[in-house]
């Protein structure tokens, strides 16, 4: 599994790391590896036009956004504020794709302002939009009805979803396309995080295809994302490369099928940044029970959650003294609020003040942090060509107070 730089983690006691140096609990991101799983991504189809739009839902630093852009990468946006963050990065509104769930027509109707792609997820919605804004194309996103996904709270394709237009509803859609004029220029699918089979995303593909087939005007099909990475050493992966020969395969017969060259969306955000990001901590405290030998660290469930929330599996290693004989821990969080990080781990001996480093921490991390227990969410630091940039300062009591009213009774 790829590791941070070895100058960044074992530094020369006269040069001190991002751990030392911004001090912890820190975010660390590396460049690099977000701009080799992109060129992976890209090199593993062989379609007339690929783009990756990068769900920024993951990690919504705005460098992080801009060093997409410059990568090539267009937006998946699922609020109108995440729209607003593209923009600002730099990107242009026809790079972003508003892929909402349950907001109102108003807020649809400022990313119609903006000049993004729209993309709409039922019938209501739809019906709305298309006596509104009747010259304004949009794309749908359609429910395929597949179970997948690692995680009930992650699978969003199965039959009780709450995302997308059921495919079962495709009469009642066409009629409602028919009878606003709307023009559909694509169809949208995404079925969950974690799928791990081709064979799923090539049963859903054909599902689309043939939905395709009803309208004529399509100018993209976007496939969405779910793909797995490996969170253990030696854990499972979507085989990027596999899945990329067999549906660039499938979506060409398609296209000729069509009689056009339609442009092939993915929207990962996993994919690009999860195993990029390193979330150092500090230990605290070394207590033991009866049963138990615990290291409790300067963060908690209010700065990466997944493990509470997804029962997620962080790897934890102890970058301080990597090579001690390793001892069976249980990581815990300072929150007053059970926030266990991992259980009976195998990691080298540790003393408190080392610092620990918690893996695959890009993707859903920094993003689901909060401020719970007044605790102040960490700093943000990108590493890339050998430079580390601070991207976002650590806060202070003035981000807590921030839009508090104190008022005097
Ligand atoms: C969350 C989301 C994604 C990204 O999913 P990953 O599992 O992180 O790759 C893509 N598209 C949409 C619409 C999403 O909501």
């Amino acid at each position: 599994m790829e590791f941070l730089n070895d100058r960044y983690l074992f530094p020369a006691p006269s040069t001190p790391g991002p751990g030392q140096k911004y001090g912890s609990p820190l975010y660390v991101y590396e460049g690099e590896t977000i701009e080799q799983k992109y060129r992976r991504m890209v090199d593993a189809f062989s379609v007339p036009r690929l783009h990756i739009h990068y769900a920024c839902k993951a990690l919504t630093n705005i460098s992080v956004l801009r060093f997409m852009h410059k990568l090539g990468a267009g937006l998946d946006a699922v609020s109108i504020q995440e729209v607003g963050l593209g923009l600002k990065a730099g990107l242009a509104p026809e790079d972003i794709l508003y892929t909402p769930n349950c907001v109102g027509i108003e807020e649809i109707g400022e990313a119609v302002k903006l000049g993004v792609h729209i993309n709409i997820d039922n019938l209501s919605i739809l019906e709305q939009f298309g006596h509104l804004y009747p010259t304004v194309p949009v794309c749908l996103r359609i429910n395929p009805h597949i179970m997948a996904g690692g995680h009930t709270k992650t699978s969003v394709g199965h039959i009780d979803s709450k995302f997308g237009i059921s495919i079962h509803q495709l009469p009642h859609l066409l009629k409602i396309v028919e009878a606003t004029g709307l023009e559909v220029e694509g169809l949208h699918m995404h079925t969950g995080s974690d799928i791990l089979d081709a064979d799923i995303f090539l049963y859903a593909a054909d599902i689309l295809f043939n939905t395709a087939m009803n309208f004529d005007n399509l100018r993209y099909i976007d496939f969405g994302s779910g793909f797995k990475v490996p969170y253990k050493e030696g854990g499972i992966a979507t085989d990027i490369e596999d899945l990329g020969n067999l549906l660039s395969t499938r979506f060409n017969e398609f296209c000729r099928e069509y009689g056009a060259d339609l442009d092939l969306i993915f929207e990962p955000g996993k994919f690009l940044v999860s195993e990029a990001g390193h979330f150092l901590v500090k230990v605290n405290v070394i207590k033991t029970t009866p049963s138990t030998l615990f290291a409790g660290i300067d963060s908690g469930l209010n700065h990466l959650i997944r493990p509470m929330f997804y029962d997620a599996y962080h790897e934890i290693v102890n970058v301080s003294k990597p090579m001690g004989k390793p001892r069976i821990y249980t990581v815990v969080g300072y929150i007053c609020e059970t926030d266990t990080f991992g259980s009976n781990r195998k990691i080298a001996e540790i003393h408190e003040g080392d610092l620990l480093c918690l893996k695959n921490a890009g993707a859903y991390c920094f993003s689901m942090s909060s401020n719970y227990n007044s605790r102040y969410r960490p700093a943000e630091v990108f590493l890339y060509q050998g430079k580390d940039y601070l991207i976002r300062e650590r806060e202070t009591m003035e981000d807590l107070l921030r839009n508090q009213i104190d008022v005097s009774f």
